[in-house]
């Protein structure tokens, strides 16, 4: 402390570059993130000066702080630079102002509604390194895509102090980490400030003491995505740390991350005047957001706890990314109090009360506090990822609803897309723009625009293709022999690195985190006939770029990285697999254009969603993929190959061994031969009219453009509307929907089913018409509080109905002991053993769906 306090400076300035009059607009052009997927803005700034722009790792403000007033002086009268810059300019401006799918499709009256995002972390471009993969790349997207189509969206995460780490390999191949330190400054990013010009601050309590954070803003077009800063006085060292690494430090300090992400995170939209009518939680981390939420709606609007949580629930979204249960954040319940216990004695609730909120079932007393519980119970719209994941969410949740059928557990899907501008390569988007129209980045698949893919040129598609390849093989060496270099490589080893891949070659790419359940060197199985698949036809030749980091704490994954690297060493096929460290977005960018086919094998259903391979397809890449994530649900035969047909096993050693085989007889049949197979003009034509199909039925599909309409249409949308009408009327709808609840959980267990008359004869035939009628004792509910339903459906081996098809009776009155009258018809649409149930439901107008409950009775 002594020493630092010795060093602070007596004050600090933020210089800024100075830029001559005529080049203003750059300073503009560099802090919208616009730039990142604007094709003429990039070119302008790589074109300012080619060196510093790969050197600041393509970070435009960096470049203004450190570029020379010379060469500004010279740009600055370069007539073709000030037009290019006055484009880029013009381009921004108008993009500012044109989004209209917002305008069109919204109708809200004269009301203003805002949707705050949350996640942990974001991947929006290489020089803002605070993601680790997969989640952040499409929370990046996530917000590119919102900007685009004009909704009203305001981001919220933390600012990481230490990027995530770059990833190196000792000579052994181990996976090495380097941690660059951000320096906020020379970043695109604002700080905000309060009126006065000082800092803006926000305060979190934790035990003990207070918490102080700085707000900076990344402008990503139109949304404002605002990063949390906690490493400032008069916070303690510990604290300075709190955002200082993703997903670092232990148990304690995840929790330090969640409570400034969920509850600062609250507190800065509070202080920077948003009022959001709908809370997104993009994956768990954020869930406690709901406490702060629920405390602010009973202190500040004096609801109390149920009416408040009802409020706070309706307007919630959370979208789950993990297709296994330790994947989840979970907290003893011990920790759990001590770090965020207040909040029980704000809400007036016991020690397991409390807790209850983040167990799937609260009368264990034993299991831990779970975020992702939190955040499921607390929401009134839950999604996976993909439509499998969807699936495996049911399952993995169902213990929430345990009176629903599994395909009714409310948990639903909306598959994962990428953000079309940013990972097709710009020549690539050149040629669509020429031939598709500008407009093609984000229309939807019914769309005719689509049909004109077919009008692009063979040949000019596939040598715009092999340009892309080309080009990826020079940046692949330049990488491998700086980073050779940088481990002081012998010079033999680094005259290898020439040697390394060929131009020409089939190449398969593969890249992704490395949790060994993407397993990596699945194609490494059996090495003789990978080997003779590779190179054994000298025109034939197929080659690998492989490239991933493992987290810094999963050894399992470090060891495949190291495996993988001894493998190809041993088997002297260096020259034909390589491993690109340091992978991240840039790297990403130049593999899904250059590679010709995208490798997936996770072991299903591992994968919730994946989305690399939909970035491959963009840029015309048929995958070659287990059925698993987003490829199980496209249409994986015209746009690539399946490994399998979605079978799982519960041997992995056999599974590894199937689907090994099945992929070498893939590349043996399929996916070699169509390739090589050319033309007269060297044009391989059955391949190119499957890149064809990869771009045409993928493109409109896993795209984000596509993704957020339908987290509008079905989530954001009907979220606000329950917004608009709970708080309506100082809340009275909610003050009612709570007290409501609170009479049928009273009354809901005393309501029974008296009887149920079936007028059927013994022999049904299909699409004949049964009418049931029966008697039902609501135990002094009405019957406008609970919905009554037929269940039918086919008998499965179990006796158990499947996919039971609900109808909805009617509901004729009373009889003489007060028993409520309900009628309904049956059709069977098919023959064999048929079922038929009959089930009660809470029916509330406020209620996002009759199952937020998790009230049910069956006959
Ligand atoms: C797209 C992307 C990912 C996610 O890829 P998956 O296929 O989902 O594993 C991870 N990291 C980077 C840098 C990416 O660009």
């Amino acid at each position: 402390m002594e020493l630092c306090r010795f060093m602070q400076p007596i004050r600090t300035f933020n210089v800024s570059p100075s830029l001559p009059k005529p080049l203003e607009p750059l300073r503009k052009l560099a802090y919208n993130l616009h730039w990142d997927w604007n094709v003429e803005t990039k070119d302008l700034f790589r074109r300012l000066d080619r060196d510093l722009w790969e050197s600041s790792r393509h970070n435009p403000v960096l470049m203004l702080g450190t570029i020379s007033q010379a060469r500004l002086q010279e740009v600055a009268e370069d007539e073709g630079f000030l037009a290019q810059m006055e484009r880029a300019s013009r381009q921004l401006d108008d993009y500012l102002k044109e989004r209209t799918w917002y305008r069109k499709h919204r109708d809200k009256g004269e009301k203003t509604e805002c949707y705050a995002y949350f996640c942990a972390e974001y991947g929006l471009t290489d020089c803002l390194p605070i993601y680790s993969g997969g989640l952040g790349v499409l929370a990046g997207d996530h917000l590119k895509s919102a900007s685009d189509l004009g909704l009203p969206l305001v981001a919220v995460g933390l600012l990481y102090q230490e990027g995530y780490f770059a990833q190196y390999l000792n000579a052994d191949g181990w996976q090495q980490e380097r941690y660059p330190i951000n320096d906020f400054y020379n970043m695109p990013l604002h700080l905000e400030r309060k009126a006065d010009g000082s800092e803006l601050r926000i305060e979190v309590d934790y035990p003990g003491r207070t918490v102080y954070a700085r707000v900076w803003r990344v402008q990503v077009g139109t949304v404002p995505l605002y990063l949390l800063d906690t490493n400032i006085e008069p916070n303690n060292p510990y604290d300075h740390d709190i955002t200082d690494e993703l997903y670092g430090g232990d148990l304690d300090m995840r929790i330090h991350q969640e409570m400034m992400l969920g509850i600062g995170g609250m507190r800065a939209l509070q202080a920077l005047g948003y009022k959001p009518t709908v809370y997104h939680l993009n994956e768990g981390h954020s869930a406690f957001l709901i406490l702060e939420r629920i405390r602010k709606l009973m202190q500040e609007e004096g609801l109390s706890f149920h009416e408040a949580k009802q409020v706070a629930q309706s307007t919630q979204i959370f979208t789950t990314h993990t297709p296994v249960s330790a994947g989840f954040d979970l907290f003893p319940p011990d920790k759990a109090m001590y770090y965020v216990g207040h909040y029980a004695n704000i809400f007036g609730l016991s020690r397991e009360e409390f807790l209850g909120l983040g167990r799937e079932n609260p009368a264990d007393l034993a299991s831990p506090f779970s975020m992702a519980a939190l955040a499921l119970k607390t929401a009134s719209y839950t999604n996976g990822v993909s439509a499998l994941h969807g699936e495996v969410s049911r399952v993995m949740f169902q213990g929430l609803w345990p009176n629903l059928p599994l395909p009714e557990v409310p948990i639903t899907s909306i598959t994962n897309g990428v953000h079309a501008r940013s990972v097709v390569a710009k020549p690539t988007q050149e040629l669509y723009d020429r031939y598709l129209g500008p407009s093609w980045s984000d229309k939807g698949a019914d769309d005719p625009l689509w049909e004109r893919v077919n009008s692009i040129p063979d040949e000019e598609l596939w040598r715009n293709h092999e340009r892309q390849r080309s080009e990826l093989v020079v940046y692949v060496r330049e990488r491998m022999l700086k980073h050779l270099r940088d481990r002081g490589a012998p010079p033999t080893e680094l005259a290898q690195v020439h040697e390394v891949l060929d131009p020409s070659v089939l190449t398969i790419g593969f890249a992704r985190r490395f949790a060994t359940y993407k397993r990596a060197n699945l194609f490494m199985r059996d090495m003789e006939r990978i080997k003779k698949i590779m190179r054994a036809n000298k025109d034939r030749q197929v080659q690998f770029v492989i490239a991933g980091k493992a987290h810094p704490k999963d050894m399992p994954g470090k060891e495949l990285i190291r495996q993988i690297i001894r493998q190809v060493r041993e088997a002297g096929i260096g020259d034909h697999v390589v491993f690109v460290p340091d992978y991240d977005i840039y790297l990403a960018r130049m593999m899904v254009a250059g590679c010709d086919v995208w490798l997936n094998t996770p072991r299903r259903p591992r994968e919730a969603s994946g989305t690399s391979g939909m970035k491959g397809a963009m840029n015309g890449l048929p995958n070659l993929s287990i059925l698993d994530g987003w490829w199980d649900e496209a249409d994986y035969v015209r746009t690539g190959w399946p490994i399998g047909h979605g079978e799982t096993y519960d041997d992995p050693e056999y599974e590894d061994q199937i689907e090994a085989n099945a992929l070498y007889e893939l590349f043996e049949e399929e996916v070699v031969p169509l390739f090589y197979n050319r033309d007269s003009e060297g044009i391989p034509r059955g391949w190119v009219a499957k890149m064809k199909d990869a771009i045409r039925f993928n493109t409109p599909v896993f795209n984000t453009a596509r993704m957020l309409r339908d987290y509008a249409i079905n989530g954001y949308f009907p979220a606000s509307n329950r917004h608009f009408a709970m708080t309506s009327d100082t809340y009275k709808p909610a003050k009612e929907l709570a007290s409501w609840k609170r009479q049928l959980f009273e009354r809901w267990y005393d309501i029974k089913i008296e009887d149920v008359d079936i007028a059927a004869p013994a022999d049904l035939m299909v699409n004949q018409s049964v009418a049931v009628k029966t008697r039902i004792n609501l135990a002094g509910l009405s019957a406008d509080d609970v919905q009554v339903e037929l269940y039918q459906g086919a008998i499965n081996t179990d006796g158990q109905i499947m996919n039971g098809l609900p109808v909805v009776m009617e509901y004729q009155g009373t009889d003489e002991s007060h028993r409520s009258i309900y009628t309904g018809d049956v059709v069977y649409g098919a023959s064999g053993l048929q079922g038929l149930s009959l089930r009660v439901l809470p029916k509330h107008d406020y209620l996002s769906s009759p199952y937020e409950l998790g009230l049910v009775l069956w006959a």
